[in-house]
């Protein structure tokens, strides 16, 4: 297991009850990196993709060399405020509050075939605020795709049973 093996766990990090899958410790190794990047690229090699939209923060380390090894643009989805140009935007509920995620208006074009990449699905909030945004603009998304799936939690039920195809490396299950 290259990659579940290289990501730390923090118990009660950033919350108490929390247990943080930490991907820093899998980054900085040569072998858990590449092997990240590969098996990622390797499952949508000659799958016809036009963008990899990936979420902020550790949606853009692992999406921007995916893109880059498929040959197709990166597109940073981010939270409010910070992107420059004119946005569209999302809102998704969080445990206490909300939050807001958006996009260039012009990073999408109708009929795109979008890969969408984060780190980690937890609830799926942040995925399907993403998955919406990107289907608003006409895209389409082809899979969602995770270094982490986090399956107690239901975040890839909920993506799924919103028709998104839902892909994982690894899951941390039962803690
Ligand atoms: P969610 O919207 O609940 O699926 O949360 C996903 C986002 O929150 C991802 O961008 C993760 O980076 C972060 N996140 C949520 N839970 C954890 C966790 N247990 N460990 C690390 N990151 C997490």
């Amino acid at each position: 297991m290259p990659i579940k093996s290289r990501i730390r766990t923090i118990p009660h990090y950033p919350h108490d009850g929390i247990m943080f899958r930490d991907i820093t410790t899998l980054l900085k190794d040569p072998i858990g990196l590449r092997a990240t990047i590969q098996e990622i690229t390797k499952r949508y090699e000659g799958v016809k993709i036009d963008k990899v939209v990936g979420i902020e923060a550790r949606g853009f380390i692992v999406g921007t060399p995916v893109a880059y090894e498929l040959g197709v643009g990166f597109v940073p989805v981010r939270k409010q405020n910070k992107l420059p140009a004119e946005t569209v935007g999302r809102d998704y509920q969080l445990e206490y509050g909300s939050d807001r995620i958006e996009i260039h208006m012009d990073a999408i074009q109708p009929g795109d075939r979008v890969l969408l990449i984060d780190d980690l699905i937890a609830t799926g909030g942040t995925a399907l605020a993403a998955v919406n945004l990107i289907q608003d603009m006409g895209g389409k998304i082809l899979e969602c795709c995770f270094v982490i799936d986090l399956p107690d939690v239901g975040g890839r039920a909920r993506l799924e049973a919103n028709g998104q195809k839902v892909f994982a490396l690894c899951e941390f299950a039962g803690d």
